[in-house]
């Protein structure tokens, strides 16, 4: 039975495809068997294991056209990950799922077939609290919020937990944060010092130990098509994503069956959430700060 955790965060550019893609690899070199699920128009995951988003079936094809997922989902060149790959027909996704019944339980009904066969699904989500992220939240037993060290990482934390909520209200009472990673983590430590002890404050016991450094092997390593780990497992970047895999597999509780029993107890057509209610933010693109690949040397091996 496998623990489905959503990665999101609606910020843009904090690194969710990064940490999908790199803890889906370190999960699967510590014997899990993985489905990585591209939830995003971008099909950043896709690419960064490999795999052509114009080439085959994407997530769109499972939520708008009801494509079984076997049919979408193909191997990774890491032994026991799999993808099921997204791509840039999601990008009407939202519009599409909006006109469906039970819109918002779209990617669940789509998981329910396979979720016995893995150990953990991965949801890398878009950079919004559209529909498909709500899609990705009402199919998780959790979220993975990766959340870069700058001065608004905790407004966006505290705009997200208002969406959790709704769901929990409206789909999954059971859903529940997995943890906060710190991401793309500099030897600014003051700043980082800062992030961390408002999220500790505002998040107790949530904040994951393992930081995410910035690594130039992480940023490499999708144009090869590879994860990291493929790529240089020697890098920071590498271990660090092993050690929070590590770490993610000691902590985790195991998955609330409920969600995924055959008669499902959670959502259904009387509770879909309004599709008003759902705040319709533009994505946030965050653009690379200046001078970091200076500091993505310091941080080199
Ligand atoms: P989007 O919101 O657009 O989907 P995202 O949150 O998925 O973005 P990523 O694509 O993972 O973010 O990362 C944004 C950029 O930062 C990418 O170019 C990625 O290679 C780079 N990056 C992510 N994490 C690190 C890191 N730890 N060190 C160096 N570069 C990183
Ligand atoms: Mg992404």
């Amino acid at each position: 039975m496998a623990k489905v955790v959503a990665v999101v965060n609606q910020k843009g550019g904090v690194g969710k495809t990064t940490t999908a893609v790199n803890l889906a690899a370190s999960l699967a070199y510590y014997g899990k068997k993985i489905l990585l699920i591209d939830a995003d128009a971008q099909g950043n995951a896709t690419t960064a294991l490999g795999v052509d988003p114009g080439e085959g079936a994407t997530v769109f094809d499972l939520l708008i056209d009801d494509l079984p997922i076997t049919d979408a989902i193909c191997g990774a060149t890491t032994p026991g990950l799999f993808l099921a790959p997204g791509g840039v027909s999601l990008a009407g996704a939202d519009l599409a799922l909006a006109e469906r019944e039970n819109r918002a339980l779209c990617l669940r009904r789509s998981i329910f077939p396979v979720y016995e066969e893995y150990d953990f699904i991965l949801i890398d989500c878009p950079p919004s609290l559209g529909l498909l992220t709500i899609n990705a939240l009402a199919a998780s037993h959790s979220l993975l919020i990766p959340c870069q060290c700058e001065f608004f990482s905790l407004e966006g934390l505290v705009q997200l937990t208002r969406t959790v909520e709704q769901v929990q209200s409206h789909y999954h009472p059971a859903l529940t944060i997995e943890g906060i990673v710190l991401t793309m983590v500099t030897r600014r430590l003051k700043l980082t010092r800062q992030v961390e002890e408002e999220i500790a404050k505002h998040f107790p016991g949530k904040l994951f130990e393992t930081k995410i450094p910035r690594n130039v092997r992480l940023s490499e390593a999708p144009s090869y098509g590879k994860p990291a780990l493929a790529y240089d497992r020697h890098a920071k970047g590498s271990r660090a994503y092993l050690k929070l895999a590590k770490e993610l597999l000691e902590r985790t509780q195991p998955p609330d069956p409920a969600l995924y029993a055959e008669q499902a107890p959670y959502g259904g057509e009387t509770d879909d959430v309004s599709h008003e209610t759902i705040p319709d933010q533009a994505p946030e693109a965050t653009p690379e700060p200046e001078g970091g690949e200076e500091e993505c040397q310091n941080e080199e091996d």
